[in-house]
């Protein structure tokens, strides 16, 4: 099955209403929300595209099974769905599990279709959920954020099949609801050895709605600071909803923040080429 997208030089370049970049339907394992209803609203809001980027995991910790998505079925129904909303056109995206064990997988699984763009998130280890704060309370706030950030740093540095490197603080907002004093400062070198290797492989930095509107803005103006000194010009703004009415949650807020700190575009990705959009 093959998504009927026909998508003109010109419509790339004249998006004005730019779609969330992380957005989860029925088709991933945790969310029951309709293609449809998303599709209701990014026609409200006069979108040239939609995506949605269904989890893919193997092995995932919190299950013990793996989460898979039905790409024909899904594809059919985008299909027919562009039919009835003929303003949008759906990509195609995923947000894939990195476990250090499972790139063969994870490879296979996104060079399987033609997508348009790929997260990678960071969720556990094998062995720690960084999803909960109790794991965090009882590792202790060094060793659970040491080990959450070593695994992100090696997840950038070891797999390179990705666009987007998914909520970068995950584990972070994890840590915070644990320990109220937890500063991102104290981890400064780890996360900036993270942003190093995403400036250097020319990746893009995630701004996920829902895990910054867990922590404060501070927190979020700190690392955007660090990154943008780093060299860091390429961020996507995003919610991760697994609701339709989290879909795109406090993109407004979060704009205003990114544009006070000097950013002047966000990315968005079309067979997985980025493309800016200006703010
Ligand atoms: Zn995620
Ligand atoms: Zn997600």
């Amino acid at each position: 099955m093959k998504l009927n997208k026909i998508i003109e030089k010109e419509q790339v370049k004249s998006v004005k209403v730019l779609h969330d970049l992380h957005v989860h339907s029925e088709y991933s394992y945790d969310s029951e929300e309709t293609l449809h209803n998303y599709f209701e609203i990014a026609s409200k809001n006069n979108q040239t595209y939609f995506i949605t980027t269904e989890h893919i995991e193997y092995m995932f910790i919190g299950t013990n099974c793996d989460w898979t998505v039905d790409y024909d079925k899904m594809i059919e129904e985008l299909n027919k769905l562009q039919k009835e909303f003929p303003n949008i056109t759906p990509l195609l995206g995923i947000e894939v599990g990195y476990h250090k064990e499972n790139i063969e997988k994870m490879n296979k699984t996104i060079n399987s279709r033609n997508f348009d763009q790929v997260i990678m998130s960071v969720h556990d280890s094998g062995e720690v959920d960084y999803y909960y704060a109790d794991v965090a309370l009882k590792l202790g706030e060094n060793e659970f954020l040491t080990l959450y950030f070593n695994n992100v740093l090696e997840a950038v540095k070891t797999f390179d099949n990705y666009d987007i490197l998914g909520h970068f603080d995950y584990g972070f907002k994890s840590a915070y609801k644990a320990f109220a004093n937890v500063k991102l400062q104290n981890y400064q070198n780890i996360v900036e050895e993270i942003f190093k290797e995403l400036i250097k492989k020319d990746k893009t930095l995630e701004i996920n709605t829902k895990v910054q509107s867990a922590l404060n803005d501070e927190h979020l103006r700190y690392f955007l600071n660090l990154y943008k000194n780093l060299g860091g010009k390429n961020i996507t703004l995003a919610s991760d909803s697994h609701e339709k009415k989290n879909y795109k949650y406090q993109f407004e807020h979060y704009l205003q923040i990114i544009k006070e700190l000097g950013f002047n575009k966000l990315s968005y990705f079309i067979n997985r080429q980025r493309f800016d959009y200006y703010i």
